[in-house]
């Protein structure tokens, strides 16, 4: 590649908003639940969709990343976590909001090296997607999704919810409306 090529290559790369899922886009399952398996379970958290419309508007690239070992462990198939997915984007192009992509890792805690603590999912989004590692966030509720940004080079902001937190993150908001207001602030 000449450097005029890479030059013009790296003026193409798109800064990203990582999503974790549960706790974040969603209202966690309950931990009698444990995994939501079905879309009739799965409950937007109120005010995503308008996070999701303001970062798409800032010309953001949108992907989710979770990790949903429920696959590993035998409690749902693959084929139900995709139907899960496909629902839910159906939901969100119906508000021109959908995910530009969504990576999973579904095998088990110490198994699979693409879980987050790992940024091994951010890490291929941003090679299959043309993303800037360095201008982009990850917003999670858990020290994984953090400690995932972190890896990634990326920036960090923590959803407080029922999770501990023993990671720092960048910037820490209690609602999707912190969020919102947080993200007008430091997206380009
Ligand atoms: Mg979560």
């Amino acid at each position: 590649m000449s450097v005029s090529d890479a030059m013009s290559s790296m003026k193409s790369l798109r800064p990203a908003v990582f999503f974790d899922r549960d706790g974040v886009i969603n209202e966690p399952p309950s931990d009698d639940q444990r995994y939501l398996r079905s879309w009739e379970e799965f409950r937007f958290v109120e005010g995503m969709l308008d996070v999701l419309a303001a970062v798409k508007t800032r010309g953001y690239v949108t992907i989710l990343i979770t990790n949903q070992q429920g696959v590993g462990k035998g409690l749902m198939t693959i084929g139900q976590l995709e139907k899960l997915h496909e629902s839910m984007q159906d939901r969100l192009r119906e508000s021109e909001v959908p995910f530009d992509a969504i990576y999973a890792a579904t095998g088990l805690a110490g198994e699979d090296p693409r879980r987050k603590p790992s940024p091994a999912m951010l890490l291929e989004a941003a090679e299959d997607h043309g993303i800037d590692l360095a201008r982009s966030w990850m917003v999670g509720d858990h020290d994984n999704d953090m400690r995932a940004g972190h890896g990634a080079g990326a920036g960090t902001i923590r959803v407080v919810g029922r999770k501990s937190v023993s990671v720092e993150s960048d910037h820490e908001v209690r609602s999707a409306g912190e969020l919102a207001s947080l993200l007008e602030r430091v997206l380009d």
